[in-house]
């Protein structure tokens, strides 16, 4: 029984180190139409929303893809 409580404390800080060197938020890439009418951002490159994009399609972090004005996750991908 103490055997299992070392090793459990042994996985909590090992996973408590790989949290600490690891960013928090690994930033997620995501995919936007640069159209300007677009407003939502997609989790998928094959999405078939973002294929009616006629403008370019750009693969950014969630953070940028909010800066370019697609504040809006879509619906058909992202879920
Ligand atoms: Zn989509």
């Amino acid at each position: 029984m103490k055997k299992i409580l070392t090793l459990v404390l042994l996985l909590s800080a090992y996973a408590a180190m790989a949290s600490y060197t690891l960013p928090l938020e690994s930033p997620k890439v995501v995919y936007v139409c640069v159209s300007e009418t677009a407003y939502a951002y997609h989790a998928k490159r094959d999405c078939k929303f973002l294929s009616r994009c006629t403008h370019a399609v750009k693969a950014v972090s969630i953070e940028k893809a909010k800066e370019l004005g697609k504040k809006k996750p879509c619906k058909g991908c992202c879920k």
